[in-house]
């Protein structure tokens, strides 16, 4: 099989998300990679450790534009005969994959988590109902496009380097045009974060973030929150996770103060270790938990935070 992965940089460097397509591209057939912007080719080629042959580069899309993107996507499956194409679920694959299906007559299956199972068709298990079931999809068209969940399969290192090429398409011209971006901060991004620090209304006030902050720091981790807190504004909104914020796959999720509502708990149940700090020892969140500690999160926060800096 013929496969099409696209990956985006930023500030010129690639995401373990963009690691992981290529990975998944790679299982299923020849993976030829497409992608836009200033990164060096010289990064661009260290695709070719997971498993990329080729890396398609175009330098002239405008500011992420999504219709050019997809124009650019499709020109390149066109290019290389692709049979499957795959795009990380973020933000810009969620915009581009479903218009990429349209244009090439392909089937879409999104929030896939798993390689497609071959062995009668052309299977793929997905994440539906934020996460609190499965389905297996069968994709019946000849051309295929899958959006990845990142953080459901690793980034597996084969060894090599890809040929990086420009690739020139008729991009046409933007419909639309972002006037002005603006940073919601720095640090790790939450939706990449293999570790996380979330806290709730049990914080009592946005004041007392610094030791959220600090044990996120210290470990290296992206900080969250639960919708009241950002709602009334004591933190930015895109730290909200759950059903209508970011729904997150880290390694190890930490929530301090956060009571483990259902519809909290739809955006962090799929990561790999939950450990939740309650005072109150009946907050339902302690049924998701792996680790559970009693207690207040304004004692129990900068004594972990202490204890982990030894090591
Ligand atoms: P609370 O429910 O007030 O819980 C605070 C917790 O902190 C309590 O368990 C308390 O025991 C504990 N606590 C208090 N003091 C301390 C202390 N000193 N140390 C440690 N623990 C302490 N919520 C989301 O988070 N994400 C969503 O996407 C989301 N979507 C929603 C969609 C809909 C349609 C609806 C109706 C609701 C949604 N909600 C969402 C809201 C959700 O139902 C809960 O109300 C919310 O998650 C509760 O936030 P919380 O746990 O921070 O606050």
């Amino acid at each position: 099989m013929s496969v099409l992965v696209f990956v985006e940089t930023k500030d010129g460097q690639l995401s373990k998300a963009a690691f992981e397509a290529v990975s998944y591209g790679n299982k299923i057939g020849d993976t030829t990679v497409v992608t836009f912007g200033d990164a060096d080719n010289s990064v661009l080629a260290t695709l070719g450790n997971y498993g990329a042959k080729k890396v398609l580069v175009n330098r002239s899309v405008e500011d992420k534009n999504d219709q050019q993107l997809t124009r650019l996507i499709v020109a390149a499956a066109n290019e290389v005969g692709a049979d499957v194409v795959v795009v990380a679920q973020d933000q810009l694959g969620k915009a581009v994959a479903p218009r990429v299906a349209a244009r090439l007559g392909a089937g879409h299956v999104s929030g896939a988590i798993a390689l497609p199972d071959t062995s009668n068709g052309f299977v793929v298990k997905t994440n539906v109902y934020s996460g609190k079931a499965y389905a297996n999809v069968g994709v019946n068209t000849a051309k295929k496009v899958i959006s990845l969940i990142p953080n459901a399969v690793p980034a597996e290192a084969t060894g090599g380097s890809a040929e990086v090429a420009d690739f020139n398409a008729d991009l046409g011209a933007a419909g639309i045009k972002v006037k002005e971006m603006k940073s919601q901060g720095d640090g790790v991004p939450l939706p990449e974060a293999e570790l996380v620090v979330s806290a709730g209304r049990g914080l009592k006030g946005p004041e007392n973030w610094g030791m959220v902050e600090d044990l996120a720091s210290t470990l290296g981790a992206a900080t969250a929150c639960s919708r009241p807190v950002a709602d009334i504004g004591w933190r930015p909104h895109h730290e909200h996770v759950g059903q209508t914020g970011i729904a997150i796959r880290p390694n190890l999720y930490i929530a301090a103060g956060i009571s483990g509502a259902i519809q909290h708990l739809a955006g962090v149940n799929n990561s790999k270790t939950i450990v939740v700090i309650n005072t109150d020892s009946e907050a339902p969140f302690f049924k998701a938990a792996d680790y559970g500690v009693v207690g207040d999160a304004f004692e129990v926060l900068p004594a972990l935070n202490e204890a982990i800096k030894k090591f």
